[in-house]
Formats: C-alpha cells, sequence, structure tokens
C-alpha cells in the first residue's frame, strides 16, 4: 500500500495532509523519519508512527492453499469445484485474487492474496517469480532432457522457453519422476516441455512457488495464512 494512502485511512485525513505531515517530518516508518512520499508500506511488517502514535491501517492477507486436484483455480465455474472452496465461507475470499493458476488435473502450492500490487507483481512476467514442480511421467526419462531444459525447450510454435532446471529423481521404463524449476507461466507450459521430450506427464504437483514451499503438514485441500516473514519475502 502506498504511504500516503496508509497515512490518510489510518488517520481519516487527506492525502494533502499527509504529505505535510511528511515533509514536516512527523512521519516515522520502521524507526526512521520518512522524507519520500513514493513509499510502499505493508501493515504486516511496516510500523508507521505519526508524533509517537502508531498509525493502524489496513492489513493484507496471504494464504497457501495445497490445491488437490479436481478444483479449478478460479472463483467460480459452472461445472466444478475452486480452489476456493478450500476455504470456509467466513473467510470472504470473494476479495481474494488466486496467484498463478494451476491446471485442474494439477495440484499443490497456490497463493490467494488480497494484495493487488502483490498479485501484479507475481504474475507479470518482467517479475522473476520461480515455480518448483514435481512431476510423475509415462515412460523414461532421457538424461539428456536435463541439458536440453537448461538451454530453453523450444515449443511445436518455436516458442523457446527460459531456461529451466531439471532434476531426475527416478527413471523407469512405465514412470519415471522429477522436480522441474521454471520462471514462466505460459498455459500448460510444464506439461509442454515434457511433451518436447517424448513424456507424457501424468502427475504435476507446485511444490515451491518463489520462497514458499509446501509442506507436508499442509494436507491436500487445506490452507494457511502465511506468516509475516514468508509474506515479506515475496516482495
Ligand atoms: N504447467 C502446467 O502444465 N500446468 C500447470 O498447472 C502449471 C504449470
Amino acid at each position: 500500500m502506498h504511504i500516503l494512502d496508509a497515512l490518510s485511512e489510518g488517520l481519516q485525513i487527506s492525502k494533502k495532509r499527509s504529505k505535510q505531515l511528511i515533509r514536516q517530518q512527523h512521519v516515522v516508518l520502521n524507526g526512521e523519519i520518512v522524507s519520500a512520499f513514493n513509499l510502499a508500506v505493508d501493515a504486516n511488517w511496516d510500523e508507521l508512527m505519526v508524533n509517537g502514535q502508531q498509525v493502524d491501517f489496513q492489513k493484507h492477507h496471504y494464504w497457501v492453499v495445497n490445491k488437490p486436484t479436481g478444483c479449478v483455480s478460479a472463483k467460480k465455474d459452472s461445472q466444478w469445484p475452486t480452489v476456493l472452496d478450500c476455504f470456509p465461507s467466513s473467510y470472504g475470499p470473494s476479495q481474494l485474487s488466486i496467484v498463478g493458476r494451476l491446471d485442474r488435473n494439477a495440484c499443490g502450492l497456490m497463493l490467494l492474496t488480497d494484495n493487488g500490487q502483490l498479485h501484479y507483481l507475481l504474475e507479470n512476467p518482467k517479475f522473476v517469480v520461480s515455480k518448483t514442480y514435481r512431476v510423475k511421467v509415462n515412460g523414461w526419462l532421457r538424461e539428456d532432457a536435463i541439458q536440453i531444459f537448461q538451454e530453453g525447450v523450444v515449443f511445436l510454435d518455436g516458442y523457446q522457453c527460459q531456461p529451466s532446471q531439471l532434476r531426475i529423481l527416478h527413471q523407469g521404463l512405465d514412470e519415471s519422476i522429477a522436480e522441474v524449476t521454471i520462471i514462466e507461466g505460459k498455459r500448460h507450459q510444464v506439461k509442454k516441455m515434457f511433451l518436447s521430450v517424448g513424456v507424457k506427464v501424468t502427475y504435476l504437483e507446485r511444490i515451491a512457488l518463489g520462497p514458499l514451499t509446501l509442506h507436508s503438514d499442509l494436507s491436500r485441500g487445506k490452507f494457511r495464512p502465511l506468516t509475516a516473514n514468508e509474506a515479506r519475502g515475496l516482495h
């Protein structure tokens, strides 16, 4: 949130008056006198004081959900349950944005937030946010796939993916298991990357998003709020 919005909302004053307070050096952010108007603040971890009084402004909410397969990452769907069904209705998730979609038959870590700015940042291709997936594929995964992924897989339509890291955890004739870290989020990206090395993804689970990782104590279909430290790490 913009510091001027935080001041005007928290103190019920105009933006003009908020600017005056900054100019007059009355505003302190995390122990330092504020001299700029264009700072971003977040009530989850920033302490904003005016003349020694703490200013209360809106906190953003961040949730991590362990999405089950079979639900869609949308707020509404006429046919399928949605990831919002993992929340009780009392949580008011109607204001929440879903950051980074997962296919209906994929599962794992999803982030929801009411911080529109963060939503924009994490989905904007200009900002690099890594995502790690655990996958099972329907056959032998060639060793040279590691290098092909590293160099940037080229799709049939000529699109060249950004370099990605592939770790093969198990190779079998009928099934192989791997983890892949990508920094893009094109539609069906991971599935298409594995198809380009001759195998089909049969299981897809997101296990990390930026600094967040999926812990085994968050069972499928469950959600938890991010800790302040985790939320700070996203910025
Ligand atoms: N790549 C895919 O193919 N599907 C997802 O849901 C996410 C990444």
